[in-house]
């Protein structure tokens, strides 16, 4: 571009809005070379998208949760320079350590991607030769093969371990343990938001796994709140913990954090990207997703969480009263435990009062204007389950309404 056109197309910046509002064809005026930004496009209309009331929680295939407006300022600035991408993870990583009291951190592609990176790091440490064999014959190489996990802790995510070419070995007491480890034992391997489906609980996990001189791993995808989670597993001694991104944390959804001793965070970058083909280079996080998940962590630990908690049972109030009162509904708020550990409402009828069925009425919401998705799927019975920690503010009234007039609407 002449430096007459760069300056030409700089002061018609100010009024690319008004001629892109339909008064003059902006293209025709300027030449092509204005850049596609200054129009004001609206995707979601053009392509016809559906959005929705996210009244049913942190999915992934709902796009899960939206990204706190510090994340996409951090995106944002970020997308606007160049910066080599071992150095973002370098420092990113440090900061994140530090907020979560562990040795080193990094940024990668989701929780599942934590946990092949953290296994693949444990079981490569720094042999370059190592991270070329994974996932293929893993003993010729002298690699470690198996790893032990807890019979109530299997729920498919463990597939994110497997994919390094690991075995699992489930046990279920400590005597099992003991019998389990042998020279081929990589780790032993613990799914936090099973920890009641088990017999052995998180220190006596790590206490097992010190006895063997193993690393003890955590997954903890799902499972703030509490804030608290983020450090928990790091002081009880764990070698790593996953953690998802774009859950309760609002950061980018394709992001995660590996959080761990230094030879396993250094050993698990080896095998990610930029650092060679290896088996993770298909889990890439560029920059902007890695200074939006910094940002994101900062957010959320230094954010008002007992203030969070009160939006949440307000919004929950606003959606009881407007439906508990009809004649055969019963309202009941439970709190999960561990993972996605916030209010849940289950709203039930009875089958002789309200012709609605768990699946009738998801879809007479989703069907509606605006669209709302609950938790409608699973089990058909009378009732559908919803929570409300992913409603952006007022919109605990619509759901509210909306309930309200189709229960009241299918009672007879
Ligand atoms: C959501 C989840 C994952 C995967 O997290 P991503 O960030 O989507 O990769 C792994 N484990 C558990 C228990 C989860 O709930």
């Amino acid at each position: 571009m002449k430096r007459r056109d760069v300056i030409r197309l700089a002061s018609a910046a100010p009024v690319a809005g008004a001629i892109a509002g339909g008064l003059v064809p902006l293209q025709s005026v300027l030449g092509a070379t204005v850049p596609k930004s200054l129009l004001k496009r609206d995707l979601i209309k053009e392509l016809g998208l559906r959005t929705f009331i996210n009244a049913a929680g942190t999915y992934t295939t709902m796009t899960a949760s939206l990204m706190q407006d510090e994340v996409m300022e951090a995106i944002n600035a970020s997308s606007k320079e160049f910066i080599m991408l071992n150095e973002v993870q370098d420092k990113v990583g440090e900061r994140i350590a530090k907020m979560v009291h562990s040795e080193a951190a990094m940024v990668t592609a989701g929780a599942f991607s934590a946990l092949t990176l953290g296994m693949a790091g444990i079981l490569t440490g720094t042999d370059p030769e190592k991270v070329k064999r994974l996932p293929h014959r893993l003993e010729e190489a002298g690699i470690k093969s198996e790893v032990i996990l807890q019979k109530g802790h299997y729920d498919g995510y463990e597939h994110a371990l497997a994919n390094t070419g690991i075995t699992l070995i489930p046990v279920e007491t400590v005597e099992d343990v003991d019998r389990a480890v042998s020279e081929r034992t990589a780790s032993m391997h613990f799914l936090n938001c099973n920890a009641l489906e088990g017999k052995i609980m998180h220190e006596e996990w790590v206490r097992l796994a010190k006895k063997h001189n193993l690393p003890a791993t955590i997954d903890i995808a799902a499972d703030v709140p509490p804030v608290e989670n983020l450090w928990k597993y790091n002081d009880m001694g764990f070698s790593f913990v996953a953690l998802s991104g774009g859950k309760a944390i609002r950061g980018p959804q394709s992001a995660g954090v590996l959080m761990g001793t230094r030879d396993i965070v250094e050993a698990a970058r080896l095998n990610n990207s930029p650092n060679g083909v290896t088996i993770g280079r298909g889990m890439k996080v560029n920059k902007e997703e890695m200074l939006g998940m910094y940002a994101a962590l900062d957010h959320y630990i230094n954010q008002d969480h007992d203030k969070e908690w009160k939006m949440w049972e307000d919004r929950v109030a606003v959606i009881d009263e407007a439906v508990s009162h009809i004649d055969g509904v019963a309202v009941t708020v439970t709190v999960p435990p561990i993972a996605n550990h916030s209010p849940k409402m289950n709203i039930s009828w009875k089958k002789d009062k309200i012709g609605l069925t768990r699946k009738s009425l998801g879809e007479k919401l989703r069907e509606g204007d605006p669209s709302i998705e609950v938790i409608s799927w699973g089990k058909e019975d009378n009732s559908i389950d919803l929570t409300v920690f992913m409603l952006k503010p007022g919109q605990e009234n619509i759901v509210a309404k909306r309930l309200q007039q189709e229960l009241s609407r299918a009672s007879s």
